[in-house]
């Protein structure tokens, strides 16, 4: 189990739902589900829960005590008794539980539930937009923490140098007069636009020359989208220290050794060892709070500053029901310092959708694997580590072998279980050579490539490269995971292929077997009016998420001019009683690509030839001229690729070295040859040839032999 710091709760302990509960290994539990499915879905009784006051936030004086971090052995109820009389090979759509009909709390399957959180209150109306808390207003009023004097002139700059305009290089920099500190270094994965580059990393031209002036950097979480660049970035800065929770460091750790081998050793780390720590980085002070995201050791940052206290959640969302630990709240922070900034991760704002909860997730699956007659294989994201935990505990007891694949995930859970975080397993994981010594119905694969990446084990698995393993119509295929933007025609190939291998396939679109960790419209809605702040920037997403996100919060009340939606590279300045401000100056926030081992030496150029050559191929054409007189000599070679096959157009392949001929005849044989202009006049004219011949723009490659 991954136990997240918990606070002493104040609040009632929650009631054990389990004990009215039909047990998890009951037929009619299962019956009941399936019955209610045909039902169709009915409305979420999650819509009727209010939301409840937290009281995990302390006042600053206040310590707080903080449980250790613990492994438990999750509590997932008894294991279900084998159905070998009831044969279910093949997974009819119409059995499938979605989570519109059994997130009633009072259903909760799995297991146990948690002794230290409050009871759902079932019949207790949720607050309407009538009674809901007017919304706060800007007073300009600071309630000072002051950790510094204000002087005059000092200002707090926040710029975004990436997640602006894009979902990841998640990277911010915020600026008091010459303390810096930066928030997240994060990569972003390249476009299909982007032959042949592995990723991009935020461009860090704007510090240049400040390195001395950064106190420190501060990760959210351990997902690729807030660490992947940190190696880059941090040996570009002149190594900062790194400040965060424990797995988070320990990722970013690996992914330094990953990079440069023995040099993790000499990163300067800050553990946020407790929610309740605080620390002053220059004249920041910084100070953490828990959120909810698909990752153990995932926190939200407070900065303060005399002249506004950011709120960061990170990424975040809102679980109703978590699987362990308590129901996280966002209410506390209002009590932060005005002028309160928040800066929210809105990737989810165009979901009106009811986010899948993670229970009836982990029931679902729960349910695929104990009843599976053959193997269940299960493509999800690598850094799902929360959902592999579970997964682990689940089979373990019902005594299943897990294999896990993918070098990332593989990688990840070693992480995890060094630090503690993931039991052992030893008698339930095994490697993936071993899959075939155990009989079928005894074995879970977890692996990568559910987002139908070329080169990940899914992929493998469907092409039948995979060294271990073959599809068979068995095997219960499951997708536990949401096509992230872009990947959607690579997802759908996968899913085509693996249709033809097995009679059981299960993805989104028929069960519920993926939950998301991000919040949905409804979520920021209630955010926003949880933390009241006196500025809105949505941030760590597309243009148009932002701008949705910033409408979002018009409609529930804010004014115009509460709200920014930044680009990245855009500066905006908070001084005290005064508006906030978007400097005219923009950081450089251009493209930073990293291809193999080379950072930022693939230019737009580079890019520009990556894709004629991949739209229309490329022509070579190879004249040998005499030097002293620049007249051709015999006959110019042409070498096709990706343009056309020569054999089967020889007429043009005749034509083109005609022209090449006509081309470099030397008019002038008293002076020497010229290379570049031969060059040049070889890709203009050829150029035009080949696209008048063809109407395709191949790259003309004129190579000069003078002899
Ligand atoms: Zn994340």
């Amino acid at each position: 189990m991954l136990v997240k710091q918990q606070n002493v709760p104040t609040a009632s302990p929650r009631k054990n739902f389990s004990s009215r509960l039909p047990r998890r290994n009951e037929p009619e539990q299962i019956l009941e589900l399936q019955s209610l499915a045909k039902l169709g879905p009915s409305t979420p009784s999650r819509q009727n829960i209010p939301s409840r006051p937290n009281n995990q936030f302390r006042q600053n004086n206040q310590p707080r005590p903080v449980q250790n971090v613990q492994s438990q052995p999750i509590q997932t109820g008894q294991p279900r008794p084998a159905q070998a009389s009831q044969p279910r090979q093949v997974i009819q759509p119409r059995q499938a539980v979605s989570s519109r009909q059994n997130v009633q709390p009072g259903q909760a399957q799995v297991g146990q539930a948690r002794p230290n959180v409050q009871p759902r209150q079932n019949n207790q109306p949720r607050p309407t937009q009538n009674n809901q808390p007017k919304l706060y207003r800007p007073t300009f009023v600071s309630n000072t923490v002051a950790p510094a004097a204000v002087s005059s002139g000092s200002s707090l700059k926040i710029c975004p140098l990436g997640g602006q305009e894009e979902v990841g290089r998640n990277c911010t920099v915020f600026e008091y007069d010459n303390d810096i500190i930066i928030l997240d270094m994060g990569l972003q994965f390249a476009d299909e636009d982007m032959p042949g580059i592995d990723y991009i990393v935020p461009n860090v031209a704007y510090l240049r020359g400040k390195e001395k002036n950064i106190r420190g950097v501060i990760f959210s979480h351990g997902h690729l989208d807030h660490i992947g660049a940190a190696p880059i970035l941090l040996e570009q800065l002149g190594n900062p220290p790194i400040i965060g929770r424990k797995l988070t460091l320990a990722m970013i750790k690996h992914r330094q050794e990953d990079y440069k081998r023995g040099t993790a050793k000499s990163l300067k780390t800050i553990n946020i060892d407790s929610i309740s720590q605080k620390l002053t980085l220059g004249k920041f002070q910084i100070s953490f709070f828990q959120v909810e995201h698909s990752i153990v050791d995932a926190v939200g940052v407070i900065i303060s500053t005399p002249h506004g206290t950011v709120i960061h959640p990170g990424d975040w969302t809102m679980e109703e029901d978590p699987l362990e630990g308590q129901v996280v709240g966002y209410e506390h922070l209002s009590q932060l310092p005005s002028p309160r900034i928040l800066m929210l991760e809105s990737l989810g704002v165009a979901y009106s959708k009811e986010r899948v909860p993670v229970k009836t997730t982990q029931h679902n699956l729960e349910m695929l694997i104990s009843e599976a007659k053959g193997r269940v294989i299960i493509g999800t994201f690598a850094s799902q580590l929360e959902r592999i935990t579970h997964l682990l505990a689940y089979a373990e007891k019902i005594g299943k072998k897990v294999a896990l694949d993918g070098y990332g995930m593989k990688m990840n859970v070693k992480i995890a279980q060094e630090l503690g975080y993931i039991p052992a397993h030893k008698n339930t994981l095994i490697s993936i050579e071993e899959v075939s010594k155990y009989p079928e119905n005894k074995i879970l694969v977890i692996c990568t490539g559910a987002q139908g990446e070329s080169n990940a084990v899914f992929a493998r698995i469907v092409n039948g490269n995979h060294h271990y393993i073959t599809i068979k119509k068995s095997d219960i295929v499951i997708f536990s995971s949401s096509v992230i933007p872009g990947n959607e025609r690579s997802v759908q190939k996968v899913k085509d292929q693996i249709y033809r291998l097995s009679d059981n396939v299960i993805h989104s679109s028929i069960m519920d077997v993926h939950s998301g960790g991000h919040a949905n419209a409804e979520d920021i809605k209630k955010i926003l009016h949880q933390i009241k702040p006196d500025y809105f920037l949505p941030v760590y997403a597309n243009h148009y998420m932002l701008v949705e996100a910033k409408k979002l919060a018009l409609r529930e009340g804010f004014r115009d001019e509460q709200i920014s939606v930044l680009d990245n590279g855009n500066i905006i300045k908070f001084q005290k009683d005064r508006k906030p401000m978007v400097l005219k100056e923009k950081a450089n926030t251009d493209y930073v690509m990293v291809d193999g081992l080379g950072i930022g030496d693939v230019s737009e150029i580079v890019l520009r030839d990556r894709r004629m050559m991949a739209d229309d191929g490329m022509i070579v054409v190879i004249a040998t001229i005499d030097a002293k007189t620049g007249s051709i000599i015999g006959n110019p070679d042409l070498i096709s690729r990706g343009f056309v096959h020569m054999k089967e157009n020889r007429d043009l392949i005749e034509k083109t070295r005609m022209k090449v001929k006509t081309i470099v005849k030397d008019k002038n044989p008293m002076t020497a040859a010229d290379d570049d202009y031969i060059k040049n006049k070889i890709r203009n004219e050829i150029g035009q040839f080949l696209f008048k011949a063809t109407e395709r723009r191949p790259m003309v490659l004129p190579v000069i032999i003078k002899v």
